[in-house]
């Protein structure tokens, strides 16, 4: 499968009052054509700052991209131009926030805002700007999308703001589309909808997407692959199933454990103990030594060595590594 884009040893800090915050520190990973990767993990893992690098949307200063490659299609896209980044941005690549009213303006009726987004990046009339707009809230699912299209975004419930907001980030025919925890701020139901639309937009238009998500549930029925990342790096990344079934990280078990499963209705939830480490300092061992149940002396000493399991399968672990033994020896 083509790879679209390729992530290389990213690191990305901030400067701070109190010092330098390393937020991503060494990130790797590949997207290919048509698939889902989910990116997961706590609040302040470095999920969201690997996502707003590829858009490079990191704010210089305080932030900045200190190291690695994002490359997309062939270029790099860490070294490109405001003005060139602004040309991919929406069109190329585009991205859904959380909360989908930032992204609606709420002066401007649906209609408008679409055929406005089509308009400024593609040469084409008015009346084909429409008709593309209504197809996209068919898309979607919204109904009577000609209707709709007049209203404004307040007329509209949250789940049908998100889809307006899906639309908006597809009308240009994008080939990646990088989601942030797009379904947190909508209801259970609502968001089971919106993860199916997900799958059906995919179907439909071959679109690669990133989805970024605290909540391991959500992604169990559209990831086709998973990077789990703990203290701004990537611990363990497998397909949906190696993940799933035969987690070899203590905390991607643990992530598993705190998420209720079908499954297993009967079995208690257990959330993880402790909280992740200081980014100011990262510790220079394995990150997660202080909450793992199956920690190591080596374990808080060097970072573990980076074990691939399979094609698909790799992770960072001393578990995975004869030599953790001996460490523990000497
Ligand atoms: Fe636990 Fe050690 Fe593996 Fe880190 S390297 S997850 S502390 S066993
Ligand atoms: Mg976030």
């Amino acid at each position: 499968m083509e790879k679209i884009l390729e992530v290389n040893d990213l690191h990305v800090s901030f400067q701070t009052y109190g010092g330098e915050v390393k937020a991503v520190r060494g990130v790797s990973f590949d997207l290919h054509k048509g698939e889902t990767l989910a990116i997961v993990g706590e609040s302040g893992c470095g999920k969201s700052v690997t996502a707003n690098s590829i858009m490079k949307l990191i704010p210089s200063p305080p932030g900045k991209i200190a190291n690695g490659s994002i490359y997309f299609k062939g270029r790099d896209l860490t070294r490109l131009s405001e003005k060139a980044i602004r040309d991919i941005r929406g069109v190329d690549i585009s991205m859904i926030f959380q909360d989908p009213m930032t992204a609606l303006n709420p002066t401007l009726t649906i209609g408008n805002q679409l055929t406005e987004g089509i308009k400024q990046h593609q040469n084409i009339t008015s009346k084909e700007a429409k008709t593309k707009a209504i197809d996209m809230l068919n898309l979607v699912g919204i109904p009577n999308p000609e209707e709709r299209m007049k209203q404004y975004p307040h007329q509209f419930s949250g789940g049908m703001r998100q889809r307006i907001v899906i639309a908006m980030a597809l009308i240009c025919e994008p080939e990646l589309l990088i989601a942030d925890e797009p379904t947190t701020a909508l209801d259970v139901t609502i968001q089971a909808q919106i993860l199916q639309l997900f799958n059906k937009i995919q179907q439909e238009t071959g679109v690669s997407i990133i989805l970024i998500t605290h909540d391991l549930g959500v992604v169990a029925k559209i990831a086709d692959r998973i990077a789990v990342m703990y203290a701004g790096k990537v611990i363990e990344v497998g397909t949906r199933k190696e993940i799933f079934y035969t987690p070899q990280h203590p905390y991607t078990q643990g992530l598993l454990n705190s998420v209720p499963r079908l499954d297993k209705r009967k079995e208690k939830l257990v959330p993880i103990d402790g909280t992740p480490p200081d980014l100011f300092a990262p510790p220079q061992g394995c990150p997660f030594t202080a909450r793992c149940p199956k920690a190591m002396e080596v374990c808080g000493k060097v970072y573990p060595i980076h074990s691939e399991l399979s094609n698909t399968h790799e992770v960072d672990c001393w578990l995975q590594d004869e030599r953790a033994k001996q460490h523990i020896a000497t």
